[in-house]
């Protein structure tokens, strides 16, 4: 395949004349090891060059790639540096040498990122990389939920923007959804809590406590499309499957479940338990990515793609690299102030509980807030 031209469904005309040559092989096809059961043998002379671009575009530029858990394949395993969950990822971030920071994942991520690491260029291949949760809700919307219970707490999930975060009074992950709610609770002598913008996650969470919870009506679209009649087939097609689900999936689906918990959770207990097959009930690229890391266990891919974790591909990335762009701002007031709902929830103590969430459980009536 020497010397072949590849094109590219960006439509970047440099990045089409990149070629699979004898010297981007003898750089990057030790990478082709890694993902060469989930990266198909056609696939890889169209990645291989653009991989090459970009790694040394990295090292021009001074940046640092975050990969998130849904990032395809190619991206995840073959560019990105820092890799995990959206938190994760720009805490992580927030410690590095480099100076650029670029989020292959959605603009919420980057914002977060960008929370955390106010002096450093943070760029998205992709502004429109955006998120049905975080677009359910608007900072407006918290002020108004806080002007009609102001004697409750407000835990917001890290999958929002910025602004939304600002109005917040504390954060959550879906690993600490549950001891961020119990703790609030305390700290203000409450038996209620909100919980926006996910009323599923609120839901999971409300039938893993004795705190009662107030929701939002946002939702994940690629969790949210999974029903518990997904799960029984799958349980009958697969009996010798453990089947894992994301707390963003509906209650009936998560109580069908052997395990529930964060991607860093799931990912964990797949390298932990190494069970002979899993089954994954998140985005697609989940998978793919566990499965690189745990090429032993058997996985069962029902697959839902998240539209807007998939606007970011290699292209994008090597344009945004070569031509520093998108930049990501926050308003430094609202920087700050989302600064502080993130830090309210990293000084809770660490969590003596494992970060999963226990299945089987009966739904809980969650009500939505009144505004
Ligand atoms: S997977 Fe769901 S929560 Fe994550 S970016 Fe996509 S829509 Fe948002």
């Amino acid at each position: 395949m020497d010397g072949m031209n590849f094109s590219d469904k960006n439509q970047c005309p440099e990045a089409d004349a990149l070629v699979y040559d004898d010297g981007v092989k003898a750089r990057v096809d030790h990478l082709y090891e890694r993902v060469k059961d989930v990266v198909t043998p056609m696939e890889w002379p169209k990645f291989a060059p653009l991989v090459d671009a970009i790694l040394r575009l990295k090292q021009e530029r001074g940046a640092t790639i975050l990969a998130h858990n849904y990032m395809t394949p190619e991206i995840f395993n073959c560019v990105g540096d820092i890799t995990g969950d959206s938190l994760k990822l720009a805490q992580v971030a927030a410690e590095a040498d480099e100076d650029i920071i670029l989020q292959a994942g959605v603009h919420f991520m980057a914002e977060t990122a960008k929370i955390l690491s106010p002096n450093k260029t943070v760029l998205i291949p992709d502004m429109d990389a955006g998120c049905s949760l975080a677009s359910s809700i608007t900072g407006e919307d918290v002020q108004r939920i806080k002007a009609a219970y102001p004697d409750l707490p407000i835990v917001t999930y890290v999958n929002t923007s910025a602004d939304v975060k600002a109005w917040s009074d504390i954060c959550c992950t879906s690993s600490n959804a549950v001891q961020v709610v119990e703790s609030v609770a305390r700290q203000w002598g409450v038996d209620t809590v909100i919980m926006i913008p996910d009323e599923y996650l609120a839901k999971n969470v409300a039938a893993q406590t004795d705190i009662k919870i107030l929701t939002w009506k946002g939702s994940c679209e690629v969790h949210e499309m999974f029903t518990p009649q997904d799960i029984d087939d799958l349980r009958a097609a697969h009996p010798d499957a453990v089947i894992l689900t994301h707390p963003e999936c509906p209650p009936e689906v998560m109580a069908r479940a052997d395990f529930a918990g964060s991607t860093g959770a799931m990912a964990g207990y797949v390298k932990d338990k190494s069970p002979a097959k899993a089954i994954l009930i998140t985005e697609c690229s989940m998978s793919d990515n566990v499965a690189v890391e745990n090429p032993d266990v058997d996985f069962v891919k029902p697959c839902n793609l998240c539209p807007h974790m998939k606007r970011i591909t290699l292209t994008g990335i090597y344009e945004a690299l070569r031509d520093l762009k998108h930049e990501v701002e926050v308003d430094p007031v609202i920087a700050q102030k989302a600064r502080a709902s993130l830090q309210a929830m990293l000084d809770l103590p660490k969590a003596t509980t494992p970060p999963s969430f226990e299945t089987g459980k009966d739904a809980v009536a969650v009500p939505y807030v009144a505004v």
